[in-house]
This record gives structure tokens, sequence and C-alpha cells, in this order.
């Protein structure tokens, strides 16, 4: 059977669920909407801290703080940017803000000074949520902020911007929590993404993206017949994929979430067996490694039943050699896009007839199209071309962008992604390069033109393109190829050196070749394929 369709658009096989329809519903009600018949089942368990929180707790905690940060004055439509490390208060704080009508915009920690301000100001950050050791870059927002834990180093207690406690956000009565009036059409989150061009813009979530992703990314547990599982998270929270995929639609389905801060193989192996972790969503690298190492062995691992993979391809072959040391273990691979709150496609477990290298079928209630890159029009199965899908869980636009919104959702609601790719004749859908402009680093974006725009406000460099280089362990790294001023003797360290003062260390450049012109078309457009290209097949 196929899901192709005579109109060139590909349909979810998945048995149709009902998205809710009330227009008046919050992502966190939503969340805790059959709570109250599970209130002493574990919801959060934060594996650093050994804090936990039961369903019952994590509600009451959520209006508590959301009930706080009404006290501050934050009321509905208020940006708040969180810049910190997983942790139950990161989650509890999410709810919170999305709770009292307010947006949350995420930042990851490993950012500098500078791209932190550039998204504090691009959202209208009015708070900051983060952990005493990042205040030594917060404090230039000169923004109000609340901090995760108690204990200050008294320079911060000295501030010019006001300070706040989460520890006495969340002791206001959860009674004292006014609920606005929230429509699933309201704005819940800002995560920032390059898109297919260009750099960094907010991606614009509502609660009904949340809501809806969250129903794609759990769906197949239910018709599993699956009994509430405990879901192992490492994955960044800043992330759509931590963010939406894991916590939110986790929790809501009523499954235990165990939070790391970071990914680390022995803390991983021993919290699954500790915790009786069932599922696991991890990134390529995590694949790469599990393939590889034998410490599996030591550990009792025989409750985990599940590996899913996505953000980044996954090669065959890394697929096989984890099956092989997880015999008892599904893995899946899934795919999913900032612009999609997280999710468009991920395989079924215990799927027959599995192919691996397939990131799955669509999910429930998402539409495909595979458009020629050329004439734009639909392809049949088995053809490549850019994948462009359409569904609920699918963003509004790009904050305060017209243009590259435009650039991206057509009229009739296709998110064009950049991604190249076709369907098999059974509905599989394989994703097998990229024409956007995006490096994927372990899973984690660098945009080229950011890195670009850093190159040219350098004195000595006229022209710079930035493209992704194949590397085993992070999938992709970022190199240049730089044009230097006529008499310049500007070498490759001081090149990488001026990008890296300015950078997350994710996005430093491992390479810069010094070339005598960049390659462009007619139009001025640099010629990024053919440069990559060159790069995979030198000769
Ligand atoms: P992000 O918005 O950071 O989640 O990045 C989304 C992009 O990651 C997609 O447009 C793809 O280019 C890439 N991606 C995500 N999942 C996969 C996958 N399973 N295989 C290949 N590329 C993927």
């Amino acid at each position: 059977s196929t899901c192709y369709n005579p109109d060139g658009v590909y349909r979810s096989p998945r048995t149709p669920v009902s998205f809710p329809t009330n227009p008046s519903l919050s992502m966190v009600t939503f969340l805790f909407r059959n709570a109250a018949s599970y209130p002493e089942r574990l919801a959060i368990a934060d594996a650093d801290s050994g804090e936990t929180l039961t369903f019952a707790q994590l509600r009451s905690t959520v209006y508590s703080a959301a009930a706080g940060l009404q006290r501050l004055g934050i009321s509905k439509g208020s940006v708040i940017l969180i810049f910190a490390p997983n942790s139950i208060h990161f989650a509890v704080t999410f709810f919170a803000i999305v709770a009292s009508g307010a947006i949350a915009t995420t930042v990851n920690p490993l950012y500098t000074v500078s791209e932190l301000t550039k998204q504090a100001k691009d959202s209208g950050a009015k708070f900051v949520f983060t952990v005493p050791q990042l205040w030594d870059k917060v404090k230039s927002l000169h923004l109000p902020t609340i901090f995760f834990g108690s204990k200050l180093p008294s320079e911060i207690a000295t501030s010019e911007a006001p300070i706040h406690y989460f520890s006495d956000l969340i002791s206001v009565p959860e009674t004292e929590f006014f609920p606005p009036e929230i429509r699933q059409s309201d704005i819940a989150g800002l995560l920032y993404s390059s898109g297919t061009t260009g750099a960094n813009k907010g991606v614009v979530l509502t609660h009904r993206n949340f809501i809806c992703a969250s129903m794609m990314a759990s769906g197949d547990q239910d018709l599993l017949g699956e009994p509430p599982n405990t879901f192992l998270c490492f994955l960044p929270l800043f992330h759509i994929f931590g963010l939406s995929v894991i916590t939110y639609a986790q929790l809501q389905r009523g499954n235990s979430l165990v939070l790391m801060a970071r990914f680390e193989m022995e803390a991983m192996l021993r919290s699954i067996e500790k915790y009786r972790v069932t599922y696991t969503f991890v990134v390529p690298p995590v694949m790469i490694a599990l393939a590889k190492q034998a410490k599996a062995a030591k550990y009792d691992l025989s409750s985990l039943k599940l590996i899913g993979s996505g953000a980044a391809p996954l090669g065959k072959d890394v697929m096989e050699e984890v099956a092989k040391s997880f015999p008892s273990v599904e893995l899946v691979q899934g795919y999913g896009l900032t612009e999609s709150c997280g999710i468009i496609s991920i395989e079924y477990p215990q799927g027959k007839d599995r192919v691996y290298g397939s990131t799955g079928f669509l999910s429930v209630g998402i539409d495909g199209k595979v458009i020629s890159v050329d004439t734009q029009k639909p392809l049949p199965p088995n053809q490549l071309g850019e994948l462009c899908f359409r569904g609920p869980n699918i963003m509004q636009g790009y904050f305060n962008n017209p243009e590259a919104t435009k650039l991206t959702l057509d009229s009739e609601g296709w998110l064009h992604t950049g991604d190249l790719g076709y369907f098999d004749e059974k509905g599989q859908l394989f994703v097998v390069d990229r024409i956007k402009e995006l490096i994927k680093y372990k899973g984690f974006q660098v945009a080229p033109a950011e890195l670009e725009g850093l190159l040219l406000s350098h004195p000595d460099i006229i022209d710079a393109v930035v493209i992704p280089f194949p590397d085993v362990e992070a999938g992709e790294v970022p190199i240049a190829y730089v044009v230097r001023t006529a008499n310049s003797s500007l070498t490759e360290a001081e090149v990488q050196k001026f990008i890296a003062n300015q950078v997350a260390p994710f996005k430093r450049l491992r390479r810069v070749t010094f070339v005598n012109s960049v390659p462009k078309s007619a139009s001025g457009k640099i010629l990024r394929r053919e440069l990559i290209q060159k790069e995979s097949d030198p000769k």
C-alpha cells in the first residue's frame, strides 16, 4: 500500500487521533488533564541532584511558580529567557512560564555573552532564569534575574538588576495563581533556529503546536498498549527535541522522566539501572558511543525497551552495531525540526519490514510532499526532492521576520524544510541530504551565515564562506574558505582564534583555507553545494 495520493501528497499511515478542539486550552492544563488519577506516580527525577517530584507535586509546584511569576508582574505575552543546564527546576520553570500565559525562550548555556545578548534582544526578554555559574554572562543583560539554587556568590547579591530566587517563587501558595485566558493559538515558546538560511530566528510555537506534537510523539506507545514508561533525558531542554518530544510529550502521557544535565556513558548506564528506565531518545553521537562501548554488561539494563535517535542522520551500520549489543531493545530513528515542534516522522517500534536508515513513517496528522528542486512539482515515491510538511505541529512563522517566514511557509501552509529526501512505496521517509545552509555538530545547529558575518567583520577578510565537513564523531564540523586582503599575513590559527573568542565552543572553525575568491553564481549567491561536494569528493 502506498501513502502517495493523486494530489501529490503523502498522508500519514498511522491511525488518526483527535486533537483537542477546545480553543481555550493551555498546554499546562492539557499536561495535567489526567494527573489526578496518578498523583503519586513519579513525574520527574533529577539524576544529578537526586530531587524528585510526583505528578501531584509537579502540578502544585508549577502553579506555585506561576503564581510567583504573577507576583513579579509577569503577564500574558511577556517573554522570559531560560539560560541553564537541564534540571528539575528548568522543567518546572518552563511549565510555569507558559501556564502564566508568558512565552519561554531558551538559550544554550554554552553561548557567549554576545550570542546570548542577541537572542535576549531579538526575543524582547524581560526576565532571565539562570544558575549562579552562568551569572558572569547573564549580568551583562541587565535584566531582572531569577536564580535556581540558593547559595549565591556575594558579587551577585550586589547586582544592579533585581535578583530573585526560584525557591521563593515556588513557596507562593498555588491558590494565589490566577489562571489567565489562554487560547491554543497563543504563543508558548520562541526557540531559535537558523531555518534554511541566514542567522538565528525565533521559531514561533503555540500551545496548540506543543499539544499536537506531544500526541504525535507519544501516540505509538498508546497503540502498543504500553504501560507508563520511564524516559531518560540527557538531551538539552533548550532544544526542541529535549523540551517538546521528550519532556512535554512524555509527561503529558503520564510517563516518568529522569533528567540529566549531560551525556556521560557510565552515568547514563547507572541511571538506566537505578530508575529502571524503559525508553530513551538520543542523538547519533550517543548511538556511536553505544556501538563502541562494552561496559553495558556491567549494568542491569534489562528494563530498557527502546532507544530512539534523531536530530541528525544516523548511519545504517551504526544502527546494526548497536542492535548487536542490545538485541532485546527496539532501535528506531525519527526526524524533526524546531519548526515542526520537534517531530515529523518516526519508525514504528516492532515494525516488521524495518529498513535501517529510514526515519520512519509520518507521525499522525502530518502530510508530506516531496517537491522537485528544479520544477517545484510534487514527486512520486523513490524520487529525491525537497521535503515539505503540513500539520498542526508546524510553527506559525519566524518571530518578527515576515520575509524569512515567507521563504519557509508557503501560502498553503507547507513548511519547506531545506532537507532533501524521498518516501519509498510503503511511505517510509528517507532523509538523504540538506540543501539548506545548516551545519549540525552533534545535533546542534551551527548557522554558516553567523560565522560568515563574524569573519567579514575582520579587517583583513574580504570574503568568506562556511560549510560543513564530515566528522565521524560529530557528524559535521564547520570549516571556512577565506579571502584575505592583498598584503595580509593573517594565519589560519589567527582566524580560528578570532572566531573562537566570539562563539560557543561547538561553533569553532575546525579548518580555515585561504582562497583567491569564493565561487558565486551570476546573481552573487555563494555556490555552497559546489564547495561541499568538492570537499566530500576531493580529486
Ligand atoms: P533542529 O531544528 O535543530 O532540530 O534541526 C532540524 C534539522 O536537523 C533537520 O532539518 C535536518 O536537517 C536535521 N535532522 C533531524 N533529524 C534528522 C534525521 N533523523 N536524519 C537526518 N537529518 C535530520
